[in-house]
């Protein structure tokens, strides 16, 4: 048995929900999309949902649905994945980091309480590992500084804060997801961005689809030709296919069971480890209710007198492809080269250096997974 830190989940159920969907008349955007964009509007209680490409696309979309000047300020966490930070570019906007802290890898509210600044336009704060960040308050902060927040939820459909589902945009302007295949549900590629402005939507509606309308309402022209199109501002073509949303929409009748499993699996990891003096699982806040993505254990390799890259080897030889989540931002060199220094963000250089990713995927049985941990405990002690 091969273990990877995660995998989707895919039965015949999904396979012939596409298939149905291959032999309609529509393969592209069309009602499957529609009928997903519907269903995780309602799952999360929010109005609007714009399914795009992947959860890439839906950043960017949301960044520049804000119509931003060219150099405003967007701020993300420094521990997360590059398209965090790099939506804010694409927007022709600077990016700021902020440090993270070193025990859940959310974003330090303390210190973007302290980088935020007139100049700040947006916060985009990072679900890490599908558990929500303080919402009220990176609410409160954004909100005395009018910046907007777009919540990367790239990690947590399905996971609640305060009792309620991430991504019913309470305390934020648009909440972004998405489908790739290592992510809680998937629709081989996909994205989407959620949220209760009508604005916003009609917004999005248009970028998705290179910036043209057909709606009559929407449009110029007076008396417009059957045929006639017009283009209002710069899109993209980010459209998800019917194909991809018929996998999504049939993934999501699962969620709260693979919500199940996967908190099942990270609360076997955390009893087991409570034992050990060298590993502890991320904590759970107590705002928070996880649909985990990750599992992601902290592993004292100090303590150990182990080097990460040995035990990350000897892992893959007994084949278990654990992953580390994430290489901070600021260390990429893409981001050094825009002046982003090492020094400045020690709780995400900490995390780094302890981070792993456990295997965490409902088609793990209990079994599997004490077999993986029994694995890690036998390789950090020898
Ligand atoms: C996966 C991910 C994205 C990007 O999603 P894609 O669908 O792969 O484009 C953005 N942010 C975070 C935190 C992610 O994990």
């Amino acid at each position: 048995m091969r273990y990877s830190y995660g995998k989707q989940t895919i039965q015949k159920d999904d396979v012939d929900a596409v298939v149905r969907t291959l032999k309609s008349d529509w393969l592209t955007q069309g009602p499957a999309v529609r009928i997903f964009e519907e269903s995780v509007a309602r799952y999360v209680n929010v109005r609007y949902a714009v399914a795009v490409a992947n959860g890439t696309a839906a950043l960017h979309l949301a960044v520049l649905a804000l119509e931003l000047e060219p150099g405003f300020e967007g701020i993300t966490s420094t521990l997360s994945f590059a398209a965090s930070a790099n939506c804010v570019l694409y927007g022709q906007g600077n990016a700021k980091l902020v440090d993270v802290d070193r025990d859940t890898a959310l974003m330090d509210l303390d210190q973007l309480e302290e980088k935020i600044s007139i100049n700040t336009k947006v916060v985009i704060p990072v679900h890490y590992a599908g558990q929500s960040c303080d919402m009220r308050r990176v609410r409160k902060i954004a909100g005395k500084h009018n910046a907007y927040v777009i919540e990367d939820a790239a990690h947590a459909i399905g996971s609640e804060y305060r009792k309620r589902k991430v991504g019913s945009c309470q305390y934020s302007d648009m909440t972004v997801f998405s489908f790739h295949p290592v992510k809680t549900i998937t629709s081989g590629e996909g994205g989407m961005i959620t949220t209760n402005n009508k604005k916003l939507y009609a917004k999005l509606l248009l970028l998705r689809t290179h910036g043209i309308t057909k709606d009559p309402k929407c449009l110029k022209k007076k008396n417009p030709e059957p045929w006639w199109y017009e283009m209002h501002s710069l899109g993209f073509n980010y459209r998800l296919t019917d194909l991809q949303a018929a996998l999504g929409q049939n993934q999501m009748k699962k969620l709260e069971r693979f919500k199940k499993k996967r908190r099942k699996i990270v609360e076997y990891y955390r009893k087991r480890s409570a034992s050990s003096e060298f590993i502890t699982i991320v904590n759970e806040r107590t705002e928070s209710n996880a649909c985990w993505h990750l599992c992601p254990a902290l592993i004292d390799f100090d303590k150990l007198k182990i080097t990460k890259r040995k035990f990350f080897e000897r892992l893959q030889k007994k084949n278990v492809n654990l992953q580390v989540h994430y290489i901070p931002i600021h260390k990429q060199p893409y981001y050094r080269n825009l002046g982003f220094s090492d020094h400045d963000y020690p709780g995400a250089n900490q995390f780094y250096e302890k981070e792993v990713s456990l295997p965490c995927y409902p088609s793990l049985s209990i079994l599997d997974v004490g077999q993986v941990y029994n694995i890690i405990v036998s390789e950090l002690e020898n």
